[in-house]
């Protein structure tokens, strides 16, 4: 797993073990997390305010997207190079996997351009193929 800790120095982080598994989660599973959702899994090993500020560290050096919830709640999610303009995601219900979608057309951003946006909820929320498919679930076409 070396790997990770190129990453973390790659985007000037010094690589600690807190952030090496964070990042692992991150990375693996291909899910997005929040600081509750941490925090009941770590239970004592991991304070709040530590997991608050490993993501804090993680959105500020661009290594993970920050999306904040339809109930408010922020969540991470690391996605590779290619899903870093703004774009819209969707997320399983079934197994919590999140996916980013197309980024948005042009004609968005230009209509934003006029507003000073300091927020935007931009979740999907349903079944996953996979889980559909492990469902023997018709597959919308
Ligand atoms: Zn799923
Ligand atoms: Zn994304």
């Amino acid at each position: 797993m070396e790997d990770l800790s190129n990453l973390l120095r790659e985007h000037g982080m010094r690589v600690t073990r807190m952030r090496r598994t964070i990042l692992k989660m991150l990375i693996t599973s291909n899910r997005s997390f929040s600081v509750p959702e941490l925090q009941a899994h770590f239970g004592d090993k991991a304070d709040r305010v530590t997991l608050y500020r490993v993501f804090w560290d993680f959105h500020s050096k661009g290594l993970v997207e920050r999306i904040v919830d339809i109930d408010g709640v922020a969540r991470y999610i690391y996605h590779d190079d290619e899903c870093k303009a703004l774009h819209p995601h969707f997320r399983c219900k079934d197994c919590g996997t999140v996916h980013g979608l197309p980024q948005l057309p042009k004609s968005y951003m230009e209509a934003m351009r006029e507003h000073l946006v300091d927020s935007a909820v931009l979740w999907f929320s349903g079944t996953c193929q996979d889980c559909l498919r492990r469902n023997r679930l018709p597959i919308n076409k």
